[in-house]
């Protein structure tokens, strides 16, 4: 396994992979590895005959007062766990090394980087977009690896990709979650015990969720205001929002029909956690 740090470097081992045939996947991460990381390193790996994963805490996509800088990080570690899933590159570049004194340039994708998490974190999809646009021009992946558990972030590049014609098989990859229900998260971390167990209520709620739909319910306020209540009774929790959307352009929905996303960001303590659920009620 090779790391490499420069985009020079990177471009050259991905245009001698291609030029000998190989495909390559590309997963994009910043680092701290976990369990839902490495469902999608395992995903590449056993589609693309080269895998390349990126660990790069993107500044582009912190605000001002978010965590960029306590943001966790192993890297030690990450190289280990890459070690043992059969990575062949980890992309791992400096800040400087991304955006340069002279960088100007920034993706907007417009509409669906403004609800849901873009609201309460302004300029956030700016900077992922940018940073994977960079990602994929720099490495060129035959396929690109994301998670589900931001699935507002996968719909934005599915629209990056197919809106600037990019070659990339966009693969999205399920939640994984420890055994209370909760996403795992490099986040997951800054939750001292008690937050830690407060934290399942996200994934209680959207259970609830399902259960209300699968018992008949379509009245999507019905639904946001049951799971409002259940986490309302968690007193270290605090509503970031809750929304119930069309899942493919993310407009709220009055009634549930076809696929909906249940999306919900809570703080638990000071540290803001994100899950959702997808819903295909055609027909069910
Ligand atoms: P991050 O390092 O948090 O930027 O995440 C890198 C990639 O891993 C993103 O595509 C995430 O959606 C994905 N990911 C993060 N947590 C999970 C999880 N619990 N299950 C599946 N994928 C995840």
């Amino acid at each position: 396994m090779e790391i490499i740090e420069t985009v020079s470097g990177m471009k050259r081992v991905c245009r001698e992979e291609a030029r000998a045939g190989k495909t390559i996947g590309l997963v994009p991460t910043m680092g701290y590895w976990h369990e839902g990381h490495l469902s999608l390193i395992r995903a590449a790996r056993k589609r693309c005959q080269v895998v390349v994963v990126s660990v790069f805490v993107n500044p582009l996509q912190f605000g001002p007062q978010e965590d960029y800088q306590q943001y966790p990080r192993d890297f030690s570690r990450d190289i280990r766990l890459a070690k043992s899933e059969g990575v062949d590159y980890i992309f791992h570049p400096s800040a400087e090394e991304l955006y340069p004194q002279s960088f100007k340039t920034e993706v907007e994708v417009r509409e669906l980087s403004n609800t849901l998490c873009g609201k309460s974190r302004p300029g956030h999809f700016k900077g992922v977009a940018t940073v994977v646009l960079k990602l994929f021009n720099i490495v060129r992946p035959d396929a690109a690896f994301f998670g589900q558990k931001d699935a507002q972030q996968a719909l934005i590049i599915k629209r990056v990709i197919d809106d600037l014609d990019l070659d990339v098989e966009l693969v999205i990859l399920p939640i994984i979650r420890e055994e209370d229900g909760l996403a795992m998260s490099s986040r997951n971390l800054y939750l001292n015990p008690q937050e830690r167990s407060a934290a399942a209520i996200l994934y209680k709620s959207l259970q609830k969720a399902r259960e209300l739909v699968r018992g008949g319910e379509r009245r999507a306020p019905v639904i946001i205001s049951r799971m409002k209540q259940m986490i309302e009774q968690e007193p270290l929790a605090r509503i970031d929002y809750i929304s119930l959307t069309d899942a493919d352009n993310l407009w709220e929905v009055d009634s549930i029909e076809g696929k909906v996303l249940i999306a919900l960001a809570v703080f638990i303590g000071k540290t803001r956690l994100i899950d959702n659920l997808l819903l295909d009620v055609s027909g069910a």
